[in-house]
């Protein structure tokens, strides 16, 4: 049996997406600039994708900008966002546990001048809230917090922290990246007070190598690439038309049948953590420190596809690798930093031990996970945990 749980890394591609890109690719092929009918049966494409995306997040079509993906959404929202509002200050606030895409521009932020600060969260992944208000001072310009965080499912209470920030200073920029989110919850940025948003595609079976950023119409940036106009002169370059349409059905895939789907994760979401909780020496990260027998009010409040588990005396790795003989495929720590030696920022940031932090795996669903697929991987983890723990004492 092969099952897929690393959701969070990346998706399978819906067949209709992959339909769709197929006719785009090889039918409609034009470039969206060219001025002849080939060209306009292109721009299409983007329109409607475009209107999709709007449409669901009721935003204005012109403030949606194509990225190649949450990376690029990421650094132009900060570095872009940073650069055109220097006059007005340079401090740049952000949470401890950002995805890579989000620490590093800060951290070239930084040695251009900028002064960072970053809001700690306790130790099931939530910002402690006072701590982050506390950081805003007249300077600051910008405010970065993520929507879900990718390693353990943690989730921000988006809106009650926006318009407590608010309260504090109106006029700062606050960016939130949702790519993790995006599929999972209704997001509206413009009533919930968000002016730059981002999302990505290959994490709600859409393609890869595409993003987006919505860029409030009132919110300067400035570009981070030059050239050729397109996307007015934001993100120029001739756009990826396949992916692009990709994007914009995928997006309205995700929020087809939505109730329906989320349901269904947090349901096998909770049988999941309920069965591992019953083996040794294990610990769930990412889940309130309220909730006591895993009781769906709390978790609720994080999100339904991520689960996040530390099995003590076993190294994340030759678990990974035992569970992939088996056909289960999962990630150890997130996919994404795992290219880097350096300790996850999250683990670390919710206070795991470096051992802890070692034996940590996540197991990510999608909506085309099935009860089936969740009850073999419990049973492989019954039977391998016993073995590697054993072979480790030796
Ligand atoms: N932000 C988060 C929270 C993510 O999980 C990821 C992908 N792992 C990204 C940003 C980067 O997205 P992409 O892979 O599309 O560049």
């Amino acid at each position: 049996m092969e099952v897929y749980l690393d959701n969070s890394a990346t998706t399978k591609v819906s067949k209709e997406v992959m339909d769709l890109m197929t006719k785009v690719s090889c039918e409609d092929y034009g470039n969206p600039s060219s001025k002849h009918s080939m060209g306009m049966r292109a721009e299409q494409y983007i329109k409607k994708a475009t209107e999709i995306i709007a449409a669901t997040l009721k935003v204005h079509p012109r403030e949606i900008l194509f990225t190649s993906g949450g990376t690029e959404a990421n650094n132009l929202a900060l570095v872009g966002a940073a650069f055109a509002n220097n006059r007005r200050g340079n401090h740049i606030i952000t949470t401890r546990i950002e995805h890579p895409s989000v620490q590093e521009p800060v951290l070239f932020l930084e040695n251009c001048g900028f002064k960072i600060d970053f809001a700690p969260v306790d130790r099931s992944g939530r910002l402690i809230e006072e701590e982050l208000y506390q950081l805003i001072n007249k300077d600051t310009i910008l405010i970065s917090i993520m929507y879900v965080n990718n390693e353990i499912g943690s989730v921000q209470d988006i809106d009650k922290i926006i318009s407590e920030i608010r309260k504090i200073k109106r006029n700062v920029i606050i960016h939130v990246d949702a790519t993790q989110a995006i599929g999972k919850y209704y997001i509206y940025p413009e009533r919930e007070g968000i002016d730059l948003l981002t999302f990505s595609g290959h994490k709600i079976h859409g393609p890869k190598g595409i993003g987006a950023l919505y860029v409030h119409r009132k919110v300067k940036i400035n570009p981070l690439v030059y050239g050729g106009g397109q996307q007015r002169g934001f993100r120029p370059g001739t756009e990826n038309v396949p992916a692009i349409a990709g994007l914009g059905l995928a997006i309205q895939e995700a929020y087809d049948k939505f109730n329906h789907k989320i349901e269904k994760l947090y349901k096998f979401k909770q049988y999941f953590l309920r069965e591992v909780s019953k083996l040794d020496d294990i610990k769930i990260n990412g889940i309130p420190k309220e909730c006591e027998n895993f009781e769906m009010e709390y978790i609720k409040m994080t999100a339904p596809h991520i689960m996040s588990v530390s099995f003590e005396g076993v190294r994340s790795e030759v678990l990974l690798h035992a569970l992939e003989e088996k056909g289960i495929y999962v990630s150890s720590g997130s996919a994404c930093s795992s290219n880097s030696p350096e300790s996850s920022a999250t683990l670390t940031g919710i206070g795991l031990s470096t051992n802890q932090i070692d034996s940590t795996i996540r197991f990510s669903m999608s909506s085309w996970t099935t009860m089936e697929e969740i009850d073999y991987t419990i049973d492989q983890l019954n039977e391998l945990l016993p073995f590697l723990r054993r072979y480790r004492r030796r």
